[in-house]
């Protein structure tokens, strides 16, 4: 039931959509969600939390709710500080052969604060590639700025 009611509104939006929607370039979006940027625009915060996404964005209006990052930024972010911190620890450990409260007073703040710094930046980037795929939800809610303001203007005048 829910299937028949998307499809048939998605039928008569897609052909609007399609006239009004900007080119999204995946690394661009990518970019500007990494560095906590609404990924149309790029001037918006992303953020209106440490790692809350607004519901849309404070600058252009675009429709940020749509996301389902779910857990694929932790994910991300443990790979890559992982890759980051472990060659560290190795090769430390192999030259100097510290005590371990030495490696765990460099390591564990070195780790909390990368992941801190990291995690909304993948999230922001993994928004960025939902943007940009026009999946879950924002393959309709994404004309362009001006597109949209039109639009609001016209539903204004009318
Ligand atoms: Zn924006």
């Amino acid at each position: 039931m829910t299937v028949e009611i998307t499809k048939n509104s998605s039928g008569e939006i897609a052909d609007a959509v399609k006239k009004k929607t900007c080119n999204r370039t995946w690394w661009r979006a990518m970019l500007r969600g990494f560095s906590r940027k609404c990924p149309s625009c790029g001037k918006g915060n992303l953020y209106h939390k440490f790692l809350k996404i607004s519901d849309t964005c404070p600058s252009c209006g675009e429709e940020l709710h749509h996301h389902r990052a779910d857990d694929a930024p932790p994910y991300f972010t443990i790979f890559i500080v992982g890759h980051i911190l472990l060659p560290g620890i190795i090769v430390v450990e192999k030259l100097w052969r510290p005590e371990i409260w030495i490696h765990m007073s460099i390591w564990l703040p070195l780790t909390i604060l990368l992941t801190l710094w990291l995690l909304p930046r993948v999230k922001g980037a993994v928004l960025g590639l939902q943007w940009a795929l026009r999946m879950h939800g924002f393959e309709y809610s994404a004309l362009c700025a001006p597109a949209r303001q039109s639009a609001k203007s016209g539903q204004n005048n009318n």
